[in-house]
């Protein structure tokens, strides 16, 4: 999220860790443009009128860098020409100020969902494990298993991406935020968790990728 003032910032990103959303800041917009560069994110969300650099112009920027990340603007009411540059210039959403903040939630899951991913239920799914993202609930062969915060949102990354390796760093990135104090030993454990919760009944598996990651995969495939 790009936004220089500070108080709403700060504000917000406290809203969406609360609802699990992982949020790093910027308050101008050159510091803002080197992030969203990052193919880190779900979502970028930016503010139009910001000190250096406009939201406009990084997400020109980011487009003309063949960067697809949904953008989301935020916009003063006073701006309504700007809302129109910015949904022609490729803006997926935009939100007036001052908005309430389920709108914002909800237009942020709206964005990160996509269609081709996510079944009606809005559970993802893979091999013969679903996960129930906003319960944050396993389940294998109709057996629900609670996880933690933490462990739903690793899931949910692993089940996005399935049979891609992901590296510890990435992982670090999209589930702790890069200003997060987690370390990759925080990684570690949690896939450590997940394996426990994902157990002997599952058939898929999250596998070490020794020096790079972990890719979480079919089990068969290594009987074939
Ligand atoms: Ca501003």
């Amino acid at each position: 999220m790009v936004e220089d003032e500070k108080a709403l910032a700060t504000a917000l990103s406290k809203i969406m860790s609360k609802n699990n959303i992982a949020v790093d800041l910027a308050y101008d917009g050159e510091e803002g443009l080197y992030l969203a560069q990052k193919d880190i994110y779900d979502v970028i969300i930016l503010d139009i009128m910001l000190p250096y650099k406009s939201g406009l112009e990084i997400l020109k920027e980011l487009r003309r860098l063949n960067k697809k990340t949904p953008v989301l603007f935020l916009s003063a009411r006073d701006t309504i020409e700007d809302r129109v540059v910015g949904l022609d210039s490729g803006a997926d959403d935009y939100l007036i100020k001052p908005f309430a903040t389920e709108e914002l939630l909800a237009r942020i899951r709206a964005l990160v969902r996509r269609p081709k991913d996510l079944l009606d239920d809005n559970y993802l799914e893979f091999g013969n494990v679903k996960l129930y993202i906003d319960s944050g609930e396993l389940e294998i062969n109709n057996n629900r298993k609670k996880l933690t915060v933490k462990e739903n949102q690793l899931l949910e990354l692993f089940m996005r991406n399935p049979r891609m390796v992901l590296s510890k760093e990435l992982i670090l990135d999209r589930v702790w935020g890069i200003d997060g104090t987690a370390m990759e030993n925080s990684v570690e454990i949690y896939i450590h968790y997940l394996r426990k919760k994902l157990g002997s009944k599952s058939d898929i598996k999250i596998e070490t990728v020794r020096g790079i990651g972990y890719v979480l995969k079919e089990k068969r495939i290594d009987a074939q």
